[in-house]
């Protein structure tokens, strides 16, 4: 196969697979001297990542090196939980000279960018930064097999764990386009007649009420869950009383701020400063909160409050206002020296956030079924990715095949907009193309 470009990675609309959607061709086209793979993956009850580590390691090393040679590293980490002893082993036994293992505690949120670039390589990231700032490429597992596979064929597959409330918690493999209620299904259906779906995990996902919603480049999983779960009645809450209860039970005892990551690599971000804000107008005050680099982990609200309030929320509702009045935090105070001395000591680990978050009584494990899930139909979106949404190049009535192209980033002043093409995921007839998607039938 062809030495893989830069080209063959947009062209083959590779895109951040572990949910951001950023186009991979563009964080690649930057220089690093470390190549981190993301298989740290710390969602409650989430397997893919060392699952398709483990089936795909060949892929993934491909995919590595030729990160490493796109970017000018000269070395690579995979970033994995130290509990998974088997994954380690296979990893320590293939990897080439200059690609290492990093074992890392099993703790929330190890998978974090800042986290993990800090845990492989001892360096913090600045408030607002990027891995680049720090010479880090960070990417997910399933992003590296992709850009290992783009000199040859698009991406047309996504890998993600159905579990929670399911018969058979399972890593699927499916075609992009799919619905989720079709993986619920092959996961075994849900076991409670009242399921709802947390797309992406229950800490940072969302809950989706349209069971019917498409498979695109970036769904992570699906963890299913009763009505009455704590998790989603938690998501449930309207704002109105989360600011009225925040207001008036926070004891300002700081958990929130003391356990949060960015606060614990040096960030200027103070939840428990944001709560006390409900209370009064915070005109001039607001923007030194540091709310603006929330990574919207949600510990502080589903962990380390002793008074079940929601500062995630408060902080951002704070930080979508201030974006919207386009308020910038000038020159912010960082204390990179506060991870040396605090983080470590301070990571909620996984087995007590399970606990807390009432998922002890579901199967934790996500086994890969590797047959490709069949479906007669697929819709395809047109934005998949950070970015502008593509234009479609087919119409109703056309037949296409798996890979082809069907939709490209407009051009805007001469160049490409930012984003990637999208491709069929099978062969088919375009039946409609509406609420850009796609929409192919078999
Ligand atoms: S942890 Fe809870 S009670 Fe304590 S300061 Fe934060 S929001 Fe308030
Ligand atoms: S969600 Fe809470 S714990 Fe996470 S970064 Fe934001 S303030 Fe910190």
């Amino acid at each position: 196969m062809a030495q893989v470009t830069l080209e063959m990675v947009a062209e083959a609309g590779v895109v951040g697979a572990g949910g951001a959607g950023f186009p991979t061709h563009v964080k690649l086209a930057g220089k690093a001297d470390t190549v981190i793979l993301n298989a740290a993956e710390c969602e409650p009850l989430l397997h893919k990542d060392k699952e398709v580590l483990r089936d795909y390691l060949d892929a993934t090393i491909e995919g590595m090196a030729a990160s490493m040679r796109l970017v000018g590293a000269n070395r690579a980490i995979v970033g994995i939980k130290d509990k998974y002893h088997d994954v380690i082993e296979l990893c320590r036994a293939r990897l080439p000279q200059g690609m290492e293992v990093c074992p890392l505690r099993d703790a929330y949120p190890a998978g974090d960018e800042f986290i993990l670039v800090y845990d492989a390589l001892g360096r913090v990231i600045p408030p607002g930064g990027i891995p680049l700032h720090v010479g880090a490429v960070v990417m997910n597992v399933e992003t590296a097999v992709n850009v290992a596979i783009s000199a040859g064929q698009p991406v047309t597959e996504k890998f993600l764990t159905i579990a929670g409330a399911v018969a058979e918690p399972v890593t699927l493999r499916v075609p992009i386009g799919v619905t989720l209620s079709q993986c619920v299904a092959a996961a075994g259906g849900p076991t409670i007649p009242d399921a709802n779906y947390m797309v992406g995990g229950v800490m940072m996902g969302t809950l989706q009420a349209d069971h019917e919603a498409l498979v695109d480049k970036t769904t992570g999983g699906v963890i299913v869950l009763p009505n009455d779960h704590t998790v989603i009645r938690r998501r449930q809450q309207p704002w109105k009383e989360i600011s009225r209860i925040g207001q008036s039970a926070c004891d300002q005892c700081s958990f929130c701020t003391e356990l949060c990551p960015r606060w614990l690599l040096g960030h200027p971000i103070e939840p428990h400063k944001a709560m006390r804000s409900l209370g009064f107008n915070m005109v001039g005050e607001a923007n030194t909160i540091g709310t603006n680099f929330c990574c919207e982990c949600n510990l502080c609200t589903l962990y380390s409050c002793p008074e079940d309030l929601d500062p995630k929320q408060v902080c951002t509702q704070n930080k979508r206002r201030l974006a919207s009045e386009k308020t910038k935090y000038e020159n912010p105070p960082f204390l990179p020296e506060r991870a040396a001395t605090h983080l470590r000591n301070r990571k909620a680990p996984m087995a007590r956030l399970i606990q807390k978050l009432g998922l002890k009584q579901f199967r934790n494990v996500g086994p890969l079924r590797n047959d490709l899930l069949p479906t007669d139909k697929v819709g395809i979106k047109l934005k998949q990715h950070i970015g502008a949404p593509c234009e479609p190049l087919v119409q109703a009535g056309d037949r296409v095949t798996k890979g082809q192209v069907l939709g490209r980033p407009p051009v805007q002043g001469g160049k490409s907009a930012l984003g990637t093409p999208v491709h069929a995921s099978i062969d088919g007839t375009v039946s409609s193309i509406s609420g850009g998607v796609v929409w192919i039938q078999k």
